[in-house]
């Protein structure tokens, strides 16, 4: 590959861009020193990687890897607080698990006042897009991943974020105890991505795993990963019928909001018993449909997408892993199967999908747990139970331990909650380098709690400030102090 690195794109567009780029860093204030961005050659040069020069395509403050719920809301704040940001996503959306994965509605913490500035204003957004989040019972966050993803382009459009699509890291370099660039697949060819502090929201700890940081995987007594789902969605439902079907003539009360606002929730969920359970062990009865595919199904309205609901299965068996790269690949095949099987069924028996098709399947599957960074702190179960605090909490959180198939904890006592430290977002091994989202330093049972999409945001959000705060201060990503940052500056501030 030559020196010049040209990315086929026109002038026009370009100058659009960079002028996007140039206006975002000029309201908000560079944090200085890099060099401009081009998109039609790299004015950063090149670096030398594996006996080839390859172009730096970016040199910026922050480099966030992961465009989920805890990158994005890392970029967006990143780039709000004055660093020069680039945000890599290996996909053509942003959203991460809640828009490629169909993982659908956020969840609701359970912890009072959880709801961190950025949180609250993505929710505002949405009701400003023409979606109103709330169904006035229960308290999940009802979106529309279209609207989403969008909301978030703009987000970061009005940052100045510069979002690298369809651009995977591949391997990073590291001097010392400094991560210095991270190396990526674009669609033009290996580039560079040079900066002061990177972000790592991958949810599989990728960067951190790369630059040598130590990690974990899966449960220390079985040595699985939680379970991988393959979620899609299905259209054409009636949803009227349906309502009609299972809550008024099966009398089944688990979701307590009407239709726009609607959820089933099958037989044999875990623990607990639905009125649908009939239903689906008919089905394993008569050999439609397996006691796999039986055992976990779930499916909500999706609000602005009439006739839809998105999908909450299937349900892999734990025998395939979320960290191996065979296994997972066989994965997608085995859960492909087991979506047309529970598709078929539910159009065959349940009132309301007769004329139901599968509208959309996820475009990466739904991995809740994978690896997770050792850093500074080691969030336990017991910081669930005993609900820690801390001095520097970047977010509180009560979603229940959720480790399927593992442990399903009961509930905090209303208004009970934990905090996650920022120590658990940092490690000894690379200084300028923040984790954020599911793949923090926790174990796999605390992860099963705190793993929930607004508590990711909630993370993002926070090492967004603190990489951009630490680059102001000339303070170490990994040696910050979040509770020294003014509160005013924080995005949450442990009481
Ligand atoms: C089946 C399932 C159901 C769930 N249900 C709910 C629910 O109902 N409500 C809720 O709130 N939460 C739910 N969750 C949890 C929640 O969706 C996730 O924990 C959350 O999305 C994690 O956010 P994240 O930003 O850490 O990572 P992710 O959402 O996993 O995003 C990571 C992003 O990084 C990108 N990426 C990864 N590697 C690279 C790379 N090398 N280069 C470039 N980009 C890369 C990915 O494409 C992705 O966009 C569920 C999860 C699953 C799997």
């Amino acid at each position: 590959m030559g020196k010049s690195f040209s990315i086929p794109i026109s002038r026009r567009d370009f100058m659009k861009m960079a002028g996007m780029a140039a206006i975002g860093v000029l309201a908000e204030g560079a944090i200085g020193g890099t060099d401009t961005v081009s998109a039609a050659g790299s004015k950063a040069g090149t670096i030398n990687y594996g006996g080839k020069e390859i172009p730096v395509l970016f040199s910026v403050d922050v480099c966030v890897a992961g465009g989920g719920p805890s990158g994005t809301a890392a970029a967006i704040m990143a780039a709000r607080n004055g660093a020069k940001t680039v945000l890599i996503e290996r996909g053509v959306a942003l959203g991460g698990l809640a828009v490629l994965g169909c993982v659908y509605p956020f969840m609701d913490t359970h912890a009072p006042d959880s709801d961190t500035p950025y949180v609250a204003e993505v929710k505002k957004r949405l009701r400003q897009h023409g979606i109103e989040p709330f169904d006035g019972v229960t308290q999940q966050t009802w979106h529309n991943p279209e609207t989403l993803t969008l909301i978030y382009d703009e987000m970061c459009s009005e940052a100045g974020v510069n979002v690298l699509f369809q651009t995977v890291v591949v391997d990073t370099v590291v001097e010392g105890q400094k991560l210095t660039a991270c190396i990526v697949q674009t669609i033009a060819g290996l580039a560079a991505i040079q900066a002061k502090t990177f972000i790592d929201s991958t949810g599989d700890a990728y960067l951190s795993r790369s630059a040598g940081v130590p990690y974990e995987r899966g449960y220390e007594k079985t040595g699985n990963n939680q379970p991988l789902s393959f979620r899609f969605e299905m259209g054409g439902i009636d949803v009227g019928r349906l309502y009609q079907h299972v809550a008024v003539e099966l009398q089944e009360d688990w979701c307590k909001s009407k239709p726009p606002y609607f959820e089933i929730a099958e037989a044999m969920h875990r623990k607990q018993r639905y009125k649908l359970e009939d239903l689906m062990a008919k089905g394993v009865a008569s050999g439609e449909i397996t006691q796999e595919e039986a055992e976990y199904m779930q499916a909500y309205t999706i609000i602005g997408k009439n006739g839809v609901m998105s999908m909450n299965c299937p349900e892999i068996p734990v025998k395939f892993s979320a960290t191996d790269p065979v296994s997972y690949s066989k994965a997608v095949a085995y859960g492909r199967r087991m979506m047309h099987n529970i598709a078929s069924y539910l159009i065959r028996h349940l009132p309301g999908f007769e004329k139901a098709f599968i509208s959309r399947e996820a475009a990466m599957l739904g991995a809740r747990e994978s690896w997770r960074i050792r850093g500074k702190h080691y969030l336990v179960e017991d910081d669930y139970h005993s609900q820690s605090r801390f001095a520097d909490a970047v977010c509180r959180t009560a979603w229940f331990i959720d480790a399927h198939g593992e442990k399903v904890s009961e509930k905090l006592p209303k208004g009970g909650y934990y905090e996650i430290p920022y120590g658990a977002l940092v490690a000894e091994k690379i200084e300028n380098l923040i984790v954020a989202g599911r793949c923090i330093s926790a174990s796999f049972i605390l992860q099963a709690s705190m793993r929930i999409q607004p508590t990711c945001m909630s993370i993002g959000e926070a090492a967004g400030i603190a990489a951009a705060w630490g680059l102001k201060k000339h303070i170490a990503a990994n040696a910050i102090a979040w509770d020294k940052i003014p509160p005013e500056k924080r995005s949450y501030v442990s009481k």
